[in-house]
């Protein structure tokens, strides 16, 4: 039971928190989460907290979570999606709390397996050479025998990210129990200290992993836990779904097909005895000769729809039956058993990591021929280079209540973006969260809107669907451009959009000298970095840009959202979801389009006020937010205080100009 007066006296004014960190103000709605939290754990409950940006909702969660890891035997868990924040939940927010309230507690960080060191793979690492500078190789031998964790963080070669690849400890290659380097092995040690760990931190991908370890045979990674708290919850249900697909895809088969051939070359040049090299070269010429055909045909049957959705007995009607290409990838693999016990122990090591990849295709494409109808999305895509058979679940809800839900007391989910109509009830159907165990708790930054931001929306555009629209929605950006201050980012719902964007707006930005930067064309840090040191700049981004930017103070002055940012109806995974909802009798617009827009509006124009002295502009090119009626759900998720001016270019260009002259902060290069 957590004490709700050692919340109080971290939380009071003048209390432990202030005395800390004098210059902060406490915030009502920190200390409100706080004790809320603390109840949730205390009376065994689930809650769903949104928490704008400005709550400070890490402190409120983790003062009652360490106070809790202190008196419990159990460990408490938390679980974010980002490895940033999962670092700085571990190296810099958890140790401030600890010292402040004075606890000694171990805490462990378990990251996903390609973050650790593999001692096996390093150990062939000589036999690639041509993949990487060799000269390095005594270096990093060195480098591993001084790091402590093993983790990418401590890895000294930073500009050679293609080493890392190859000796990561990646799931399919590990040799598991047979591994002799099981008691140095980076995993292992990392999950050694979660067993005696009183907080342990990973991220979603890992909770998935352990979930389904725990319901499998598999050892857990995690020790017992009552207590869970998701922060950057709303990718929880992604992650799981992404987490519970199965993927075959033909690169992964050409190029473990490449690492058996070059494998097998070298054992006949080491005249190694036990193996019939010319059964198992012809094996693997025909097995090439199998998997090409089979793909082919992907190829042209998705010259006619790509993707293409596939059923249970899909593959029944192709020339080139994978079937066949599953026996002749099963018989490789027994091919490769026969000469294990002659070799001598790296080349054994190296047999086995190709066998446990091998192995997992062959389970993969098993998979696909044996598809689940019901709930599962099942579909071919194809970009040119690779072809892919893609499966996911189109439901996390019955995975969750059968596997999470009666193992743990207490769960909490927050996030800045998890409520539609300041509800939660969509994050918790979408969960399958118990109704009778949950509750949810709602609260709004505590910026000061009306007088931090305006939000511009003008008059006379046609709806996205119009041809007129881009050309139009272009010519009153550039109207209104001369106040939007010198740092704006746009945001796109498709890369095609930001594209087409790009080439219209190109020529304008040479002649006003404004930087453009694009999302893709480089490292996103370097991106950012670049956008903060330009005088004058505008970002073009889409997708994960829509929430994954952060950029305080005068670093973003206006966030410009070209439309309103609907699912593409297209993505196999919407389409196989709304049609199973339909199915279900519910409209998919309202139960699945509709809350992902809303969420995505809400963390795009989360962007642009990140603190107390941030200024700026939001335009939302798309006056479907004022004449549709689901309008008015995108409105409710604005801040109460946020001015609204709506009107022609010249309305808005004036509104913008008066907003940076009450600022106090004159960036307009007025020519007007
Ligand atoms: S146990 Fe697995 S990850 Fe660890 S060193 Fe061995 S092969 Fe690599």
């Amino acid at each position: 039971m957590i004490e709700y007066s050692k919340i109080e006296e971290f939380f009071a004014p003048e209390g432990l928190f202030q005395q800390n960190f004098p210059p902060f103000e406490i915030r009502t709605s920190q200390r409100d989460l706080a004790r809320r939290i603390t109840r949730t754990i205390n009376e065994k409950r689930f809650l769903i907290a949104e928490a704008g940006t400005g709550v400070g909702k890490t402190f409120s969660y983790l003062v009652p979570a360490m106070l809790y890891a202190d008196q419990e035997e159990q460990p408490l868990v938390i679980s974010t999606y980002t490895k940033n924040l999962q670092m700085q939940l571990a190296q810099k927010d958890i140790p401030q709390v600890a010292q402040i309230l004075d606890l000694n507690l171990e805490i462990a960080v378990l990251m996903g397996r390609s973050n650790y060191l593999c001692r096996t793979r390093l150990q062939f690492l000589h036999q690639k050479k041509e993949q990487f500078p060799v000269r390095l190789l005594p270096q990093i031998y060195l480098w591993s025998q001084e790091t402590e964790e093993g983790t990418f963080e401590e890895w000294s070669f930073a500009d050679h990210p293609e080493i890392w690849s190859l000796i990561a400890a990646d799931a399919d290659g590990c040799q598991g129990q047979f591994c002799p380097h099981q008691n140095d092995c980076f995993v292992q040690k990392a999950r050694r200290k979660c067993q005696q760990a009183d907080i342990i931190v990973i991220n979603h991908h890992l909770f998935f992993s352990d979930l389904k370890m725990q319901n499998s045979e598999e050892q857990s990674l995690l020790p017992s836990h009552q207590v869970i708290i998701f922060d950057e919850a709303h990718h929880l249900e992604q992650t799981g779904i992404d987490f519970l697909g199965t993927d075959f895809s033909q690169v992964e088969v050409i190029e473990i097909i490449g690492e058996i051939r070059d494998f097998l070359g070298r054992l006949q040049k080491e005249k190694k005895d036990g193996l019939n090299f010319a059964t198992l070269f012809s094996a693997l010429q025909g097995l090439e000769e199998k998997a090409q055909a089979f793909f082919f045909e992907f190829d042209r049957e998705l010259e006619r729809n790509n993707p293409r959705f596939i059923y249970p007995g899909w593959w029944q009607k192709l020339q080139n039956s994978p079937l066949e290409l599953l026996e002749s990838m099963e018989a490789l693999n027994r091919g490769l058993v026969v000469g294990e016990e002659v070799f001598p122990e790296e080349l054994t090591l190296a047999l086995g990591e190709l066998r446990n990849r091998w192995g997992k295709l062959i389970a993969s494409l098993d998979y696909f021929l044996d598809l689940p109808g019901d709930n599962f999305v099942s579909w071919l895509e194809g970009d040119g280079k690779n072809l892919i058979l893609r499966s996911l679940p189109l439901f996390l809800d019955d995975f969750l209540i059968q596997s999470l839900y009666p193992q743990v007391e207490s769960l909490i989910f927050t996030s800045a973006t998890l409520s539609i109509n300041d509800q939660g009830a969509y994050f918790a159907e979408n969960l399958g969260l118990p109704s009778e165990r949950t509750d949810t708790m709602i609260l709004g930054s505590p910026f000061d809107y009306d007088q931090q931001a305006i939000l511009l929306i003008p008059r006379d555009i046609p709806p996205p669907q119009d041809p007129d629209f881009v050309g139009k929605s272009i010519e009153i950006f550039q109207e209104v451009f001369p106040v939007l201050g010198p740092r704006n980012l746009l945001l796109f719902t498709s890369y095609q959009m930001l594209q087409s964007f790009y080439r219209e707006i190109e020529g304008f930005c040479e002649e006003k000298g404004v930087e453009v930067f694009v999302q893709g064309k480089r490292a996103v840090s370097q991106l950012l970095r670049d956008f903060r040191e330009s005088p004058r700049a505008i970002m073009l981004g889409t997708a994960s840009f829509w929430e994954g930017v952060d950029l305080p103070g005068a670093d973003l002055t206006s966030v410009i959202l070209f439309r309103l940012p609907f699912p593409v109806p297209d993505d196999p995974w919407i389409s196989g979801k709304a049609r199973e909802l339909e199915k279900q009798g519910k409209n998919s617009f309202t139960h699945l389009m509709l809350p992902r827009a809303i969420i995505r509006f809400k963390q795009g124009w989360g962007r642009l006020i990140r603190s107390f002295s941030d200024r700026g502009i939001l335009l939302v090119l798309d006056r479907r937010i004022l004449t549709k009626n689901y309008g008015k759900i995108f409105c409710s998720t604005l801040p109460e205080r946020l001015p609204i001016i709506e009107g022609s270019a010249q309305k808005l260009f004036t509104a913008g100009k008066k907003f940076w002259e009450r600022a106090g902060e004159i960036w307009t290069e007025v020519e007007k």
